[in-house]
């Protein structure tokens, strides 16, 4: 297959969906208590809510949305320590579009632009590395956030940075790594997950291998999955069977970009830039060992902590908010008491509602506008009409 439309054919989805259905059916697993499937990754979750793909499965399976939308696991604080770096008069901050509204205790990174800081909305880090030599008298700080999708392009800009001797740009390395993620996940004794759909994108880079210990240490079968419709159901189909046949290990559904090494030359750039630097919190995770992500010695001078020293501003989640059970599998989006009241895609209070890969925004974008279609009168009418019919 080659196109788009043919990764939609509802034909093979139709022929994919009573394999589903048969293979599920001999299953040990229930409607009560299904075979919990975490979809790892944020774009995986709007395939899933935007395609319905969760009203098609057997009831025996279930989704799960994971954490694997860097906004979204981000701590509260390192958005004030954003706002802080910015505030000085030197500092032209540039960041992604998606970190712009996520809320800090002192507000967000768009409502410091309104009182006056120089925050830029840039497209990648070399947007960046152009701000610092057209502006050689200010300070330019790129906010570097993502798992291994984004990391080489990051590793990739500080290599031509040194090699250009800026002494003007810098970054807030806020990278993080997938894999102490899931095996974090894993080891919480009440998160229940039997089986794994891995991000295409960030396996792109990682290749397969990294994986392993998932099948290995913890028993649980994982398929490295694409985006489209087809490529999703292809992929739980792989997991059913697996678990059909007592099996666990890595597959990798998504072989047309994902290679089984991954990118070594990524790999190659991510390793002179950045190492993992001991125990980091993270949004609804916790601590995480070995999670964060530091620059090495030789890139250290683009590190902006060392320029800045913004203070350690640790935040406890609002009570009321349930962004980490959510980013964990414990609860769906519209079980938290401020879903679609006092959390909106308009007047977030998470940054899962916020990032346009955080499970609140698909769920209240795709399942939102259902249930007030639902409860309009006029369709009342429509199902009452058809129904008398
Ligand atoms: S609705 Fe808002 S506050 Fe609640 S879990 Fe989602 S993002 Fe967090």
């Amino acid at each position: 297959m080659r196109f788009v439309d043919e990764f939609r054919d509802p034909q093979l989805a139709k022929t994919l969906l009573e394999q589903l259905h048969q293979r599920a059916g001999l299953l040990p697993y229930t409607a009560d208590k299904p075979l919990q499937i975490m979809e790892v990754c944020g774009g995986h979750t709007h395939a899933i809510f935007k395609f319905g793909l969760d009203k098609l499965l057997p009831p025996q399976l279930e989704f799960i949305h994971g954490p694997g939308c860097p906004v979204c696991v981000l701590p509260m604080g390192r958005i004030d320590a954003c706002c802080e770096i910015a505030a000085h008069p030197e500092v032209i901050f540039c960041t992604f579009g998606d970190a712009l509204r996520v809320p800090g205790q002192h507000g967000s990174l768009a409502q410091a632009r309104e009182r006056g800081a120089d925050i830029r909305v840039v497209y990648s880090p070399l947007d960046g590395l152009r701000l610092a030599r057209e502006n050689p008298a200010r300070q330019v700080v790129f906010f570097a956030l993502g798992f291994e999708t984004t990391q080489p392009v990051t590793a990739v800009t500080l290599q031509q940075a040194r090699r250009e001797r800026l002494t003007n740009f810098s970054i807030f390395c806020q990278h993080i790594s997938l894999m102490p993620t899931l095996r974090s996940l894993l080891s919480q004794d009440d998160v229940r997950i039997d089986a794994f759909l891995a991000p295409g994108h960030v396996s792109m880079i990682t290749g397969a291998a990294p994986y392993h210990f998932i099948n290995q240490e913890f028993g649980k079968p994982l398929v490295i999955s694409g985006f489209e419709p087809l490529d999703m159901l292809q992929s739980v189909l792989m997991l059913v069977k697996q678990v059909g046949e007592a099996s666990c290990k890595t597959e990798n559904q998504y072989r047309r970009v994902v290679p089984e090494q991954g990118n070594l030359l990524a790999q190659k750039a991510m390793r002179e830039v950045f190492t993992l630097s001991g125990s980091s919190e993270w949004r609804g995770l916790g601590m995480i060992e070995r999670s964060g992500i530091s620059l090495t010695s030789a890139y250290a001078m683009f590190d902006v902590e060392r320029r800045f020293s913004p203070q350690a501003q640790p935040v406890a989640d609002d009570p009321r908010s349930r962004c980490g059970e959510v980013l964990t599998g414990r609860c769906k989006p519209h079980q938290c008491p401020l879903f679609g009241t006092g959390c909106t895609p308009h007047n977030a209070f998470g940054a899962l509602m916020v990032s346009s890969e955080g499970a609140c925004a698909a769920w209240y974008q795709y399942r939102h506008q259902e249930a007030t279609i639902a409860s309009q009168p006029q369709h009342k009418q429509q199902q009452k009409v058809s129904q008398d019919e």
